[in-house]
């Protein structure tokens, strides 16, 4: 790689996938048909290792769908019966809202983004409760107690959370909510393309209960397919096939996370030096470790400098877009890189 690149996604890929993708041609992994016995068996080794170094629960279900956005729809789709409550402070948070408001009822709760999650407005009659845990726009993370606050009040409804930028990167309670999603570009650190989704019994019950099977990836159709390790069309081999091999030289995820935070630290104490530069959320307690959003005087002349450097700076997001710039604390980046971005602000002290 010429460049560090610092976008929080697409994002740097683990340094070892051109390996891997060789390793996949040579051995057929790319042609292989997705009903064979070699492809079941593929899928069940790649669910168990991620299990594994993930600490996901055993009894939930996992299934592979085409990404995060693909997810945002199942879940209007096929686990909503009514009404859903969405709670967001960013574009992503807005943009499943909105999604979700083509295929059903939707109760949308704006926050401030210093702001924690506001559980005190959970309403009685949403079937489903959608909360983003990072926020990729804003760099924004949702504290896992206040997730378990959710759920004790929620009364056995489905909780849904969207985890694109932070599975894989930090431990997550899996047991305070039912479904949790990402696809693989963020913090697993694999080429775009793929989703992934994971099920309590209580939203398999849900998803069965409910039955919708009118479309392709209708949640029970996912399920029952997932059940024989198949996948209900064609899927992204290639990544499942990389997802495997990445995560089965993956320490786990604790030991992920230690490096993360010890990056994340170190951040903090550069930044609170740089001049002209300062943490877009004021409030410490809901930043993301795993996305940074820092504003900056002078935008456009930092990514330019940054890039003749050989770094690449993530643009704003939305409304953000002009004012601040973005950086991926995701486990795929190497030290040598993280140094180089450190040597890069600590010139311009
Ligand atoms: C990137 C991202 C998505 C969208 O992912 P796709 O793979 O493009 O569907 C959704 N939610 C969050 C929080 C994200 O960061």
């Amino acid at each position: 790689m010429k460049e560090a690149n610092f976008y929080p996604g697409p994002s740097r890929v683990f340094a070892n996938i051109p390996e891997y993708i060789y390793e996949a041609y040579m051995e057929g992994i790319m042609s292989i048909n997705h009903r064979s016995a070699e492809f079941m068996h593929l899928m069940e080794e790649t669910i168990r290792t991620v299990k594994d170094r993930l600490q996901i629960p055993a009894d939930y279900t996992f299934v592979f769908t085409s990404s995060a956005t693909e997810c945002w729809e199942i879940i209007a789709q096929s686990l909503t019966r009514t009404q859903s409550q969405h709670f967001f402070n960013g574009a992503f948070g807005q943009k499943w809202a909105e999604y979700a408001g083509y295929l059903t009822k939707v109760n949308q709760i704006r926050f401030d983004p210093n702001e924690e999650l506001p559980t005190h407005l959970l309403d009685a009659k949403s079937d489903v409760i959608c909360v983003t845990h990072n926020e990729t726009s804003n760099a924004t993370a949702v504290d896992m107690n206040l997730l378990r606050v959710l759920r004790a009040n929620s009364s056995g409804r489905v909780i849904a959370v969207d985890a694109t930028s932070s599975i894989g990167g930090v431990e997550l309670d899996y047991r305070a909510a039912d479904v949790w999603f990402g696809s693989v570009q963020k913090c697993l650190g694999l080429p775009a393309g793929m989703g992934i989704m994971l099920l309590s019994p209580r939203a398999v019950k849900a998803a069965e209960t409910i039955g919708e099977n009118k479309h392709y990836n209708s949640l029970v159709k996912l399920l029952e397919n997932a059940a024989r390790n198949q996948t209900s069309y064609t899927p992204n081999v290639l990544d499942i096939y990389l997802l495997y091999r990445t995560q089965r030289l993956s320490k786990g995820i604790v030991a992920t996370q230690e490096k993360l935070t010890e990056r994340y630290v170190a951040y903090e104490q550069l930044f609170a030096k740089a001049p002209g530069v300062s943490f877009l959320i004021e409030n410490k307690a809901v930043r993301s470790k795993t996305v940074l959003a820092l504003k900056a005087d002078h935008v456009l002349k930092l990514h330019a400098e940054a890039k003749d450097r050989g770094i690449v700076l993530g643009n704003g997001y939305g409304a953000w877009k002009s004012s601040t710039f973005r950086i991926a604390n995701f486990p795929a980046i190497k030290s040598k890189e993280v140094e180089k971005l450190h040597e890069f602000f600590t010139r311009k002290l």
